[in-house]
């Protein structure tokens, strides 16, 4: 996976300003982080499994799998199956979450 380094070290691409480790980013946070995967994300996925609606793939470029995933989506929301409206709600949530957290900005 490609690293989402900035072109100039320390500093925005975006808007210049420079940049800045949260306070948050620390190995116990992240521990956390993923402790709260174990609990709360781990068990849908075996519930989306079983209900036959889990896609996977393999996201290898970071961000730039972005199109490829929204086209696998788009593809099985046009079978029109509820579970698969279910699914993207799922998906959207999620990465809204990432979103806030700043992983992907
Ligand atoms: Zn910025």
């Amino acid at each position: 996976m490609d690293p989402l380094l900035p072109k100039k070290e320390g500093i925005c691409d975006n808007c210049g300003h420079q940049l800045v480790i949260r306070e948050d980013d620390t190995e116990k946070v992240i521990s956390s982080r993923m402790k709260e995967y174990e609990a709360k994300t781990k068990p849908l996925l075996e519930i989306f499994e079983k209900m036959g609606v889990l896609i996977n793939c393999e996201a290898k470029k970071g961000v730039k799998d972005y199109p490829e995933l929204k086209r696998i989506v788009e593809e099985k929301l046009a079978q029109n199956l509820w579970s698969y409206k279910i699914l993207i709600l799922y998906l959207f949530t999620f990465i809204e979450q990432t979103e806030n957290e700043g992983i992907l900005s």
